[in-house]
């Protein structure tokens, strides 16, 4: 809940601190480049979003919910905790808003965003080839669900998977897939839909955070 206010405090006040040049400026562009702006900034908001998400212990309580799927399919995207779902939106949707994007873009967005989280979710095999330097596959969201050592804390990334080939959390081993999926502890499946307890990703015993230690 402090958190939630948190951050609707600072939108109020960094929206009424934003020049209105720039917004009518930006309100001004052409649809289609709006998109592509709103892509790569969304897309930017989650990356941080949900590194955060891992790398504080309170907050990987909440994310872990959704983590907490072991077997991966399309609806694995709507299973999570409603204060993750707050976070990851308001870290995306938060800027877009301040920067005065128009709503079209914005929806057109949404409508992109909520289409990539069943895709990459779902049960697919699909890399894109040479493009999964640029877009996230459903293989490199699988390998961000993987319970393995080495790929715990990588692939933040929603939609422009080059975020994290930019800061260095990217785990893509070639002609590879994940073997299994989850959180060492587990919750009971009728609590862990909504609520966190105490759950380890197995390395956050070992104090090996993407923000600490990788
Ligand atoms: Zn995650
Ligand atoms: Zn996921």
């Amino acid at each position: 809940m402090v958190g939630v206010i948190v951050i609707v405090t600072v939108a109020i006040l960094v929206n009424q601190s934003m020049p209105s040049a720039l917004k009518q400026a930006i309100a001004g562009l052409p649809y289609l480049v709006q998109v592509v702006l709103v892509i790569l900034i969304g897309d930017l908001g989650v990356y941080w979003t949900h590194r955060i998400l891992h790398a504080v212990p309170a907050m990987w309580q909440i994310h872990a919910v959704h983590h907490a799927v072991e077997e991966l399919d399309w609806l694995a995207a709507v299973h999570q905790h409603p204060l993750d779902v707050i976070f990851m939106k308001a870290g995306s949707l938060f800027p877009l808003f301040v920067l005065g994007f128009s709503t079209e873009a914005i929806g057109t967005y949404f409508l992109v965003y909520y289409w990539q989280a069943y895709l990459v979710h779902a049960n697919v095999r699909l890399n894109y080839g040479p493009l999964r330097y640029l877009m996230v596959s459903p293989e490199f969201h699988h390998w961000h669900h993987s319970s393995e050592k080495e790929a715990r804390d990588k692939n933040f990334a929603g939609m422009i998977s080059f975020y994290d080939w930019l800061f260095g959390s990217v785990y893509l081993p070639k002609g590879q897939r994940p073997k299994t999926f989850g959180v060492d502890n587990p919750m009971p499946q009728v609590t862990r839909l909504f609520w966190p307890t105490r759950l380890s990703h197995g390395h956050r015993s070992t104090n090996a955070m993407p923000s600490r230690a990788r």
